[in-house]
């Protein structure tokens, strides 16, 4: 291993968050593999990477997802570890688990831990044993609609119904009184059977008009545990964000220490390492209850990058190589300021409808407090078969209404053409006073639409 890191990294991924491990593996002097779909032959981190490997046809199970051919690309080019970035195979518990057999090192936590945290109704109550607060809810997988009906009678209605396996906001069920209930649990436990790696079912307290705030934390290999602030993700739609800031103008200081305290103690004793990401539900009183971990990096990730100076997805790297915490923060982690980032969609901005295609003019913002992190270029192709994240707006200010500010001038000068992108909702939203005013959850975008 040149210099105690890597000999060289390949990235398992596409678009902007493989660019972005290539930028982090650049500062480190670490060489990168990309690999690609046949969709992705013309992309950036094809250009930018050191060596670009075609894996596949542009459907993701036969490439993105496809193990056998991430691993023999891997092998071909003589890797020593490999980055899953966000979605695809990166809380692939069997994936991690081929890397490490392979003698290849997954840049995440041990496939143990994923397994355990992919697993939402095990998380819940690991989390509950170490004073983590949850939702009152099912103690693990529904046996049936009579185990239902008598807890949510205990709970109260509404209940929500959600996949022990579920994930991108999909396979969940709220149910509002009993008649519906043993419906509303088949219903669920058929998606969840379809969609996800298991038919199982579980049960929490519904929050109406929750907030949803998640604590972006780091973890190293040696058991020290750090955690760096929390997130605000209540701008969704379709249980989707859109809009993210740090910190949140909602939580209240006592409640982000308190959670804090108990989620480290929580991580360390799992034995979590590396990057993570604990989301709660915030109640109208403003208490957090646990919904799940996210063992990866995740696309908001830089917002938190832009108040704490920490350089999230080099710290992966380092932490995988076997460095301490203290080694690679160097000091205690000083928040400063405020930053928003605003999901650049290619969709249309009322309907939410795909809008891939070929981008035929762009002009990126910059200027002072302003980040970009895009794989889009003129004349590059947004192709339909994946997600549909153009680009991450970046803002950062000295407090809350410089950034919004900083936003806005940027939001101004992006110009996109030839396909439909979600900056003018993002416009819309930095204009609602309730939105300026830190008044909202994450029904903000239903109640106009
Ligand atoms: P996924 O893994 O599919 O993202 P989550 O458990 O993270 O599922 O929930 C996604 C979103 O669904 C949350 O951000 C929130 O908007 C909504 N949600 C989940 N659980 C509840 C709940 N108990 N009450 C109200 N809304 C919920």
């Amino acid at each position: 291993m040149a210099s105690g890191l890597f000999r060289k990294v390949l990235i398992a991924n596409r678009g902007e968050i493989a660019l972005r491990v290539i930028c982090a593996c650049r500062d480190l002097g670490i060489p990168t593999v990309a690999v690609y779909s046949e969709a992705d032959r013309n992309s950036l981190p094809v250009r930018f990477a050191d060596q670009a490997i075609c894996i596949g046809p542009a459907r993701s199970a036969r490439s993105y997802l496809d193990i056998p051919s991430i691993i023999s690309a891997a092998e071909i080019t003589n890797v020593d570890a490999i980055h899953p970035g966000y979605g695809f195979l990166s809380e692939n518990a069997g994936f991690a688990e081929v890397c490490r057999d392979s003698g290849i090192k997954f840049i995440g936590p041990k496939p143990e831990v994923i397994s355990s945290m992919g697993i939402k109704e095990r998380a819940r109550a690991i989390m509950k044993d170490y004073g983590v607060p949850i939702l009152p809810g099912s103690p693990g997988v529904l046996s049936g609609p009579e185990e239902a009906e008598e807890l949510a009678e205990k709970i109260g209605y509404p209940i929500i119904l959600k996949a022990s396996a579920g994930g991108g906001g999909r396979g969940m069920r709220i149910v509002n009184e009993r008649s519906e209930l043993a419906n509303m649990l088949s219903q669920a436990q058929q998606e969840a059977g379809a969609s996800f790696t298991s038919a199982d079912v579980y049960l929490e307290k519904y929050i109406g008009a929750p907030r949803h705030i998640e604590f972006q934390l780091l973890a190293d290999e040696h058991g020290n545990v750090e955690i760096l602030g929390e997130r605000e993700c209540s701008i969704q739609r379709r249980h989707q964000k859109l809009l993210e800031e740090s910190p949140s103008p909602a939580l209240r200081p006592e409640v982000r220490e308190r959670v804090s305290a108990k989620l480290k103690e929580a991580i360390k004793a799992i034995g979590y390492s590396n990057a993570g990401t604990v989301e709660f539900l915030m109640d109208e009183k403003g208490d957090l209850y646990f919904i799940e971990v996210n063992a990866r990096i995740q696309v908001e990730h830089p917002v938190t990058e832009a108040v704490t100076g920490v350089d999230l997805v080099k710290a992966q790297i380092l932490i995988a190589a076997g460095q301490t915490l203290p080694e690679i923060l160097g000091g205690p982690i000083v928040p400063r300021g405020h930053a928003i980032e605003c999901r650049i969609n290619a969709e249309h901005p009322v309907t939410f409808a795909p809008s891939p295609g070929r981008i035929t003019g762009l002009s990126l913002p910059g200027g002072i407090g302003i980040r970009v992190d895009t794989h889009a270029y003129q004349d590059g192709i947004i192709p339909p078969y994946y997600d549909s994240l153009v680009a991450k707006l970046i803002a950062h200010g000295r407090d809350r209404t410089e950034a919004i500010q900083r936003m806005k001038r940027a939001l101004d000068l992006f110009v996109i053409e030839g396909i439909h992108t979600s900056i003018p909702l993002h416009k819309r939203i930095l204009n609602e006073q309730d939105f300026v005013d830190g008044n909202f959850d994450t029904n903000f975008i239903k109640r106009w639409m």
